[in-house]
């Protein structure tokens, strides 16, 4: 769509609009309109397009053509429904200028209030209201909103200047001060704007409009609104949508307020009282900004009682329409309630699980309502967080708000940059801030724990932190900072670096490092929520396992069989090392037959166990996979200690031993060298001993208990047919040939993982030689982006992302387009060639919700993922089954 489009309509009245139109008008627009719709108490206004901040933004940040009439068309007719005008001198208009993008934000972009007052309209509206303090409290709050997200001036400027009044005048709160004071304030307010600006604070109010308007789509663009969106992976080009909404004042007085409250707490999912902060006498931000301590909800129901009854009502309407659990923000002006948002809340894990439940229960919604919409699958994992062991626990040092549930031990650091560098330095940590701020957010990213000396369940910490899933403990009052850079927790003292552990759940506050309990896999509501997944879902779900303790896990959590057993871990335990290096040095076949046997009898131990603890299900085992220099020391320190030995004259006959097969076997690019089915060509001897292996465990299981695994025994990194048939043609033969010794038979399935391109791409003709598929996803990943993990992560990764060139980590997520379209093509022909052949999938993205959709959409018949992603695994893939 060009810029000079004619008849595009780029303003919409808020009686115009649906909460069906959140592409366009962001959600905070969509949802004002449909309060609209609904009747409910809602300040008129009109919202202008997210497309038309795309384009101005892509416009050189100008005006698209048209936009100036709409928005002054728009602006006519509230005024004319208001009976008053922007700027007026003796009534005037006044807006709310507000961003609000398709997927919630929050207190990511910029808002101004009370926008239209100048020298004249505020003496308008002291003269009408009879209240010149209220006018004169609403100007200074303009001046400092608009100098901050407008023209770029530091709030602090304001706000030291207001804390210097409120000690010239002797008084605490900023409630106290009066008309006079106000008057003085606007007036030094507008000197740090000029001094700041370089030009005196606007009077025009069409000229303070257009520039809000401005601030709030560049607001799109800020760090913090990108750091947001690339954690929850929200596109960046939907742009945001500016709402123009006439102001009702929460500020007027003591029958006035303003607030923020939750249908069901979003901590617990609790339904018993009423979940919310307000203050009286306030406006807007105060109540999150922490500059005032709010008071909880239910004292709402003592001081303005019928418009809390109106609020309450009109929330249980709200969560019906929804059905979902909401998040309004109100205002009350002299005992009249107005709505000024709703939207989905965001909520804790713990929470997530029991609104689903709980909303079921209750008949708001249907079982797959609840799960397609109110069960969040990326949530399923923080429900196992760690909780704090309240009977090993010492006293706590502090107590504070329980704003964001589970338990965090870190190192203290008191900035967003250190939590940040620290953090990514793999450090665990807690920031502690006296409040955080959307400033912060990069450094709450990488904390373990978010710790606060102010604000409640509603201020920026702990939002922020309830949607990451992180712990947070706020508005302790015993913290203090001290002027040189450390604190006092009650009556201790910490220095950056100092650890100490927080209790999200319980809110308390530990010195050292309290001890963890290892989380709940029987969490009533979750097990509910499988339920409804287990029933919905298509796809199967395996785990990744390769000892009988990782196995008996997963089966607890509702793994349907093991999806990859990794076998070189059996060879590094230190009483099989040394028998892995002896084979691999051996000068002869003999020696190297005897290390093989005694490596045999570990094997058949190993499998034993993880058949037993998978009995009756699918067991796929892959063959040894990495490149044997990995089982002997390095070149580097094998060099260093022969030259220390010849140099200082004490033999190291190891060290002289290994360092020539070392040098034989050293290859420049391990990771494309000889490793996977090129080392089973290679070494057949390998591959012999582990298929023995596993062939005479599952004999032994299946005579002890009568029932078989379902064993799979997998070739890795193959791309051609030859390969995989060479080594098939082995296998069978091994295996047959313990069968035959043993006098008993068995089922088995040989396959193989496709983990290169070319085995995609010719899938069909290696589908002729395999019983199975498993798709390797993290070194198909590495070779058809041609990423090594190891490097993008670490180096070039962040600068990706931060460019916009990707917008995910392709090693979390699978890379639809590119990756996913091979796995798909494969499966696609594959199917074609042999119809009955297994495929699934056990690269990490196997755990990932949204990788997860995908695979159910490319048909593949199991996921296989970590034994603490199998129940999200679970859940995504029961979602999955119910969108398609
Ligand atoms: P955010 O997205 O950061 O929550 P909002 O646009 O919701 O920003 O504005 C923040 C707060 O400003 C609101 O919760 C409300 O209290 C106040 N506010 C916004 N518009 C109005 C209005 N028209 N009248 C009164 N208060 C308003
Ligand atoms: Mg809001
Ligand atoms: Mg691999």
């Amino acid at each position: 769509m060009s810029s000079t489009e004619v008849g595009v309509k780029r303003v919409y009245d808020f009686a115009e609009g649906s909460r069906e139109m959140r592409d366009l008008l962001g959600g905070k627009g969509a949802n004002v309109a449909e309060m609209t719709r609904l009747g409910l108490p809602v300040p008129k206004g009109f919202t202008i397009t997210t497309e038309t901040c795309i384009q101005y933004l892509a416009n050189d940040h100008r005006f698209p053509q048209g936009l100036d009439a709409e928005i002054s068309a728009h602006l006519t007719a509230l005024e004319e429904a208001a009976g008053k005008r922007l700027g007026d001198a003796e009534n005037p208009l006044l807006v709310s200028v507000r961003s609000g993008a398709k997927f919630s934000m929050p207190g990511m972009m910029d808002t101004v209030l009370n926008l239209g007052l100048n020298d004249r309209s505020v003496e308008g509206l002291a003269a009408r209201t009879g209240n010149p303090r209220f006018a004169y409290d609403s100007y200074r709050r303009f001046i400092q909103m608009f100098g901050d997200v407008v023209a770029g001036v530091d709030k602090d400027h304001f706000e030291h200047a207001l804390s210097a009044m409120k000690a010239d005048r002797g008084v605490e709160q900023d409630v106290d001060l009066g008309a006079d004071d106000l008057r003085a304030l606007v007036g030094t307010f507008k000197g740090i704007y000029e001094e700041r600006k370089g030009e005196p604070f606007p009077q025009e109010p069409r000229a303070q409009l257009d520039a809000a308007v401005r601030a709030v789509f560049e607001s799109w663009d800020n760090r913090r609104a990108r750091d947001y969106r690339r954690l929850n992976r929200i596109p960046h080009d939907l742009g945001t949508a500016v709402n123009v909404q006439q102001m009702v004042f929460g500020n007027t007085g003591p029958r006035s307020g303003t607030g923020v409250a939750f249908t069901r707490s979003n901590v617990t999912g609790e339904t018993s009282e009423p979940f919310g902060d307000f203050l009286i006498n306030a406006q807007g931000e105060d109540v999150v900004a922490g500059i005032r301590t709010p008071r909880p909800l239910v004292e709402l129901a003592d001081e303005l009682p019928e418009a809390y009854a109106q609020l309450i009502e009109t929330m249980e309407l709200l969560e019906r329409t929804y059905r979902n659990m909401q998040d309004v923000e109100f205002t009350i002006e002299d005992g009249a309630l107005y709505m000024l948002q709703t939207r989905n809340g965001k909520r804790s894990a713990q929470a997530m699980a029991r609104i689903a439940v709980d909303m079921l229960d209750e008949g708001i919604v249907t079982e797959q309502e609840s799960l397609t919409a109110l069960v969040d699958p990326d949530q399923i994992r923080q429900l196992l967080l760690p909780q704090l062991d309240q009977s090993a626990a010492p006293a706590p040092l502090a107590t504070g708000v329980n704003a964001s549930p589970g338990a965090a031990a870190g190192a203290i650091v008191f900035t967003a940059d250190e939590a940040e560098r620290r953090g990514k330095a793999g450090e665990h940590v807690i920031l502690v801030r006296d409040e955080t701020t959307p400033d912060d957010f990069h450094g709450m990213i990488e904390a373990q724990g978010i710790l606060t000396a102010r604000g409640g369940k509603t201020s920026h910490a702990a939002i922020v932190a309830v949607g990451m899933g992180k712990p947070a403990v706020c508005g302790v009052s015993a913290i203090r900072f001290a002027e040189d850079g450390t604190i006092a927790i009650g009556e201790r003292a910490f220095s950056e670096g100092d650890r100490i552990t927080i209790d999200g759940t319980s809110g308390l506050v530990y010195a050292g490092d309290a001890p963890l309990l290892p989380p709940d896999p029987n969490n009533p509501y979750l097990l509910r929520i499988i339920e409804w997944a287990d029933r919905a879902r298509t796809m199967r779900v395996r785990t990744n396992a390769d000892t009988p303790e990782d196995a008996v896990r997963a089966r607890e959590f509702g793994a349907e069989g093991i999806g990859l057993c990794r076998t070189e871990h059996m060879f590094q335990g230190e009483d099989r090392l040394p028998i892995v290096q002896r084979m691999i040095l051996a000068g002869d076949d003999e020696a190297r037959v005897e290390s093989l046997a005694k490596l045999r009898t570990f094997q058949e131990g190993d499998f034993e166990g993880i058949f037993r603890a998978m009995a009756g299900l699918p067991v796929t085992i892959r063959l040894l996979d990495p490149p044997l220099h990995e089982f002997l020391p390095s070149l580097v320190e094998l060099s260093e200690r022969v030259a220390v030995a010849r140099a200082t004259g004490t033999p190291d006959p190891e060290a002289e031993e290994q360092l020539p097969k070392v040098q034989q076997l050293h290859e420049v690019n391990p990771m494309l060298g000889t490793r996977g089915c090129r080392l089973g060509i290679e070494w057949p001897d390998v591959y012999r001993m582990q298929v023995a292996a596993i062939v005479s465990a599952a004999c032994t299981v299946k005579a002890e208990s009568g029932e078989a695994p379902e064993v799979e025994i997998m070739i890795p990194l193959v791309g051609f047919e030859e390969e995989l048939r060479l080594l098939r043609d082995q296998v069978i033969d091994a295996a047959e040939l313990v069968l035959r010794e043993r006098g008993e038979t068995l089922e088995y399935l040989v396959g193989t993982m496709i983990e290169l391109p070319r085995a995609a791409l010719l899938a069909d003709e290696i589908a002729r030689q395999a019983d199975f598929f498993s798709f390797g996803t993290n070194d198909l990943t590495q070779t058809v982006l041609g990423f090594s993990r190891d490097d993008a992560e670490n180096k070039f990764l962040t600068h990706y992302l931060q460019a916009n060139v990707i917008t995910f980590n392709p090693f979390e997520t699978i890379d639809q387009a590119g990756v996913g379209g091979l796995v798909a093509q494969a499966v696609t022909t594959a199917r074609a060639a042999k119809p009955g052949i297994k495929l699934g999938v056990c690269g990490e993205h196997g755990g990932d919700p949204a990788s997860v959709v995908f695979f159910h959409g490319a048909g593949l018949d199991y996921v296989s993922c970590s034994p603490f992603r199998v129940q999200t695994a679970i859940v995504a893939a029961g979602r999955a089954a119910l969108d398609g």
